[in-house]
């Protein structure tokens, strides 16, 4: 069990810098996830927690304890890989017990951990079978209970589902965060899947191209992204955007966008020039006694809920609405956005404007 915290961290690959000053702590026990698209430095992040890579500036600690030049061997993390990679002329007592076997242990007290590990896992009654014909789902298991043996300080886990089709996918996502309730390990997982990351995750870092662009539980980073990447990043369809030019006007109350008072939440004051609204479907209402108007281009059925997408004076927008809803393509509409939920942005750098002190209104308000 362990804390790990990195501070400033960056790396370099020649002129190429892959991480640039990331600094985050992840909790003990806590299931951790380094998110973002491909190339953006997850797998370097974790390569350096891990003590696979060193970092070029920036301190890694773990327990407290300053760890940016131990080597691997000495940091007593368990790395998976790969989750089916298994010794193939072994059985499963053999692929479990192999790690304390190379630690010297006795053979008395590897047979009890192992079973303690399979009893955790599930797979008693399979250890003494060769894992060349066993089902998927075991074999992952058996990878798992490999690394669990070790009683290690925390779990690194690298994209471990992304080779599964989607049902196992799920299924195995569930039985990992369940073992890991179980177990209370700290747990780094890297994934470019954001809906694994809200689903999976205690804690998430959302990076992009080296950069953290924020940390945070799932909610927060939902209702309350840092900058519009994260915002776009984050949730399918993705945040609307609604670019003007304006200023919040004295009070942060409202903003002008077109002819229309548009209320928005507290705390903005005084920020102006282009500015971007930014709204999530489920937060846009189709309302025709609603001033903004928008006309609807198509719609997308998707059982109890219909995407339906309109042209606004200030860009498209994509409404999350009930499929009971009568609506057709061409039709003229009101749009309600919930002012409770609207988040702004400073278009020329991205960045969210408001106070930390509007945060938690979705939740608490
Ligand atoms: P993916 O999911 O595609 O692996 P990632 O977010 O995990 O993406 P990293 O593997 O950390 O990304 O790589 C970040 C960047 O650093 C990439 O552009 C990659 O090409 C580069 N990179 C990683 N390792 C090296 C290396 N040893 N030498 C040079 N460049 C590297």
């Amino acid at each position: 069990m362990s804390q790990i915290r990195i501070e400033n961290v960056r790396k370099d690959f020649g002129s190429f810098t892959a991480v640039r000053s990331s600094t985050f702590t992840i909790e003990d026990g806590e299931f951790f996830m380094l998110l973002g698209p491909s190339g953006c430095g997850k797998t370097t992040t974790l390569r350096m927690m891990a003590g696979l890579e060193l970092p070029t500036s920036g301190e890694i600690y773990i327990d407290g304890e300053e760890v940016g030049m131990k080597p691997a061997s000495q940091r007593d993390i368990a790395f998976v890989f790969q989750m089916f990679a298994l010794y193939p002329h072994m059985n499963v007592r053999k692929n479990i017990s192999y790690p304390l076997k190379s630690q010297g242990m006795p053979a008395a007290q590897i047979r009890r951990k192992v079973a303690e590990v399979a009893e955790i896992l599930g797979i008693t009654e399979i250890l003494d079978r060769p894992v060349g014909g066993l089902s998927g789902g075991d074999r992952q298991r058996v990878a798992l209970g490999r690394a669990i043996v070790r009683d290690p300080k925390a779990f690194f886990m690298d994209e471990p589902l992304g080779a599964l089709d989607a049902e196992f996918r799920e299924r195995m996502a569930e039985e990992l965060r369940a073992l890991h309730d179980r177990m209370g390990a700290t747990t780094v997982y890297v994934t470019h899947d954001q809906l694994e990351a809200m689903q999976m995750g205690d804690k998430i870092v959302v990076m992009n191209h080296g950069v953290v662009e924020q940390f945070g539980v799932p909610q927060d980073i939902y209702d309350w992204p840092a900058t519009r990447f994260v915002a776009e990043f984050i949730g399918s369809p993705p945040m609307n955007f609604l670019d003007f030019d304006g200023m919040i006007g004295t009070g942060g109350t409202s903003v002008m966008l077109g002819g229309t008072a548009q209320a928005v939440p507290q705390a903005l004051e005084g920020a102006h020039g282009a500015l971007s609204l930014g709204v999530r479907p489920e937060h846009v209402r189709l309302d025709d006694n609603a001033p903004y108007r928008g006309r609807i281009t198509a719609t997308e059925y998707l059982g109890t809920t219909q995407i339906v997408s309109l042209a606004t004076e200030h860009g498209r927008i994509k409404a999350r609405v009930s499929s009971a809803d009568r609506v057709e393509v061409g039709q003229n509409t009101g749009l309600h956005l919930d002012p409770r939920t609207l988040s702004l942005f400073d278009a020329a750098n991205g960045r969210a404007l408001r106070s930390v002190a509007n945060q938690g209104v979705l939740r608490h308000g």
